[in-house]
């Protein structure tokens, strides 16, 4: 019998089924994962690590709704995106339709990469969120542990925030293309003169 860890902010948020609470979306980041790539922030987190980069993302309440067909078109429209990266937020907490989205960004060719304040080892077992390994079977790279501000590596050459945290590739295709920095910062600009800044620590800043 499992007994999967349930969350009491996420069972009082109203998300319909079928659909995602996102904080924030970027096509064409270099920043993020292997090559260029599209990135989910997900809206909720539980864990409020000292000296985390996104602060805004640990509120449960809604913030952008989209279903999970809407999201995975959105990726699919940029034919630069050569993969997507769930970011947050925690990620596993919205397991299930992440899942979703992976099966169908998988099928037309892309790869799939998580963050997450879980460990591996949590996410296997009985008390890991609903879903989740519907969604570690989807992907090709897991990055774990939570941010550790007394273990924090500010490296150009570091695709981790923190020493405690650790690479899964479970892809090997992906084996030689652990190449970008978490230290890096990229500034999309929007057609509506919105910016969004992210990269820092995997952080993301929108600004008007
Ligand atoms: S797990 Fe990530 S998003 Fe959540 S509090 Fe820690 S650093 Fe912030």
């Amino acid at each position: 019998m499992t007994q999967q860890k349930t969350n009491p902010y996420l069972e009082s948020m109203e998300i319909p089924p079928g659909y995602l609470n996102i904080m924030g979306y970027v096509d064409e980041s270099e920043v993020n994962g292997p090559g260029c790539r599209a990135v989910v922030w997900v809206q909720g987190c539980l864990r409020e690590c000292p000296g985390c980069f996104n602060v805004e993302s640990w509120s449960f309440e809604s913030n952008q709704l989209i279903s999970v067909d809407s999201l995975a078109k959105k990726i699919l429209s940029n034919p630069r995106n050569q993969g997507v990266t769930f970011s947050g937020g925690e990620p596993f907490w919205q397991a299930s339709a992440l899942a979703s989205v992976a099966q169908q960004v998988k099928a037309a060719g892309l790869n799939v990469m998580s963050f997450t304040g879980f460990t591996l080892e949590q996410l296997q077992s009985q008390y890991a969120p609903t879903g989740a390994q519907n969604l570690l079977e989807q992907l090709d790279i897991l990055i774990d542990g939570p941010y550790i501000q007394s273990l924090a590596i500010n490296s150009p050459n570091s695709p981790v925030s923190s020493s405690n945290q650790k690479i899964h590739v479970f892809n090997p295709a992906l084996q030689d293309q652990i190449t970008w920095a978490s230290d890096q910062i990229e500034i999309h600009i929007f057609k509506d003169g919105s910016r969004l800044i992210t990269g820092y620590r995997g952080g993301l800043e929108l600004e008007d």
